[in-house]
């Protein structure tokens, strides 16, 4: 309900600046230039000031660098609206805000790209080093467009854009498109909406660019076009950052960090939390469809023997191999963890305790067939297995955190009886 009430007035909004911008373009184009780049410095600062902010936290180079790049961003986009022929403050020189917009669409673009070819770069890059090259290259940007006036010129009123503007224009949408393939290449390490939010917006980005080099006057439609598309482009950077990094602290904008958070170091499935996490989140699922789902809670067998026989090293190998079969034999679906020392949790989602069981005897087949440490010692689990069949069973006043730790109750009083009565085998089924 909320959701929905939130999204109209969002809605209502964005029609409302759309409408404002064009009456506004209709009217005085100065002013819907001003309105229309105040809108993205404004994000911009704001982007950066969420990152600078938060930059302890960052493990990642490519938050910090777009971070800080749109605070110099944003700087410059401010110079370049106010440099804007008309505007009369910089009276000297006509050519200042077309030149700005160039420098700094390089700059942007620049960002995007390196900023993405270094997601894989594990070393941390100093955040003040950071500061300090943009702090520089904005200031040669300025000196060379203000003071040394050795910028190339990019337009000149009545006669259109230079060959530099149009050529830059096409290289910088070539630097975007090449970062659209860097970031479809990462696809992975991006969460799946935040994916979605960045490429919109660098493909809006480009939208923009092409815009920009086919006006012929800093006036006309397509210029105008070309400032809708960077507040768009804009917006998706600003849903992406900002919108989730806010509303949602604990939610993050890359898998990697999301996955320390939730994985075992020795097995890399999913740790304890997590998976109560997930159970909680299952049974919610399973009561509202009405759709069964089951669980099974592995323990090796006698463990601390293998331990005091092989060693914990071995020991420790023999855990890895074990989590990896598990993982190889459950669907994508299904969410395999870490639960113990030597325990491991399979989460099954609609899955009925008979095909619960199925899968747990395969497993349990495979592991004792393999040579798990390389000198012939072979290794069983036993397994116990429940199932939550979406009803409230006897007690509707039952949380779903109740409801969880009774179905693990059940699975773990199966997996004593299958200790007790000899190990090696899966019960709770028949
Ligand atoms: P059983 O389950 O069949 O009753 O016997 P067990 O020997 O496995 O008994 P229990 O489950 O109580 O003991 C688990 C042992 O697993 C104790 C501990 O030394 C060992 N263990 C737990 N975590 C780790 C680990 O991370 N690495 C290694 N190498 N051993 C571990
Ligand atoms: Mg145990
Ligand atoms: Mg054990």
């Amino acid at each position: 309900m909320t959701l929905t009430k939130e999204k109209i007035i969002n809605f209502i909004f964005v029609i409302m600046v759309l409408v404002f911008l064009n009456f506004t373009s209709g009217k005085n184009y100065l002013l819907f230039h001003a309105i229309a780049e105040i809108f993205s410095i404004c994000i911009a600062f704001t982007i950066y000031l969420l990152t600078w902010n938060s930059k302890q936290f960052l493990r990642n180079n490519f938050l910090i660098i777009m971070g800080v790049a749109y605070l110099f961003i944003g700087f410059l986009d401010l110079l370049h609206t106010l440099s804007y022929k008309g505007m009369n403050i910089f009276r000297d020189y006509d050519y200042y805000a077309n030149q700005l917009w160039i420098a700094t669409r390089f700059l942007e673009s620049i960002t995007i790209f390196v900023s993405f070819l270094l997601l894989n770069f594990k070393k941390q890059i100093n955040t003040y080093l950071i500061f300090f090259v943009y702090l520089v290259t904005t200031v040669i940007i300025i000196s060379s467009i203000f003071y040394l006036k050795v910028f190339p010129i990019c337009y000149i009123d009545g006669v259109g854009l230079t060959q530099f503007k149009i050529v830059s224009e096409y290289i910088i949408s070539l630097i975007l498109l090449a970062s659209l393939g860097i970031a479809y290449y990462y696809r992975k390490h991006f969460d799946k909406l935040i994916y979605k939010l960045i490429f919109t917006s660098i493909v809006f980005t480009i939208l923009s660019e092409l815009s920009f080099t086919l006006y012929t006057s800093n006036y006309d439609f397509l210029n105008m076009m070309g400032h809708y598309f960077k507040i768009i482009s804009f917006y998706f950077i600003y849903k992406a950052i900002i919108v989730k990094g806010i509303k949602e602290p604990n939610y993050s904008i890359f898998k990697e960090l999301q996955s320390q958070v939730n994985t075992d170091g020795l097995t890399g499935l999913y740790n304890y939390k997590y998976l109560y996490e997930k159970l909680d989140e299952e049974i919610r699922h399973s009561l509202r469809k009405k759709l069964p789902f089951s669980i099974i809670i592995f323990d090796v067998d006698h463990f601390k023997i293998i331990n005091d026989l092989y060693g914990h090293v071995k020991g420790d190998e023999a855990l890895q191999g074990i989590a990896c079969y598990i993982k190889e034999l459950t669907r994508v679906t299904d969410t395999v963890g870490r639960y113990g020392g030597e325990e491991f949790m399979v989460i099954l989602p609609n899955t009925v305790l008979k095909d619960c069981y199925a899968i747990s005897e395969k497993i349990r087949c495979k592991i004792r067939e393999v040579d798990h440490i390389n000198n012939g010692a072979r290794i069983t689990i036993s397994a116990g297995i429940a199932e939550f069949d979406g009803n409230y069973i006897d007690d509707v006043s039952l949380t779903v955190s109740n409801l969880a730790s009774r179905l693990v109750d059940v699975a773990d009083n199966n997996l004593y009886n299958a200790k007790a009565s000899g190990r090696d085998k899966t019960m709770g089924y028949l």
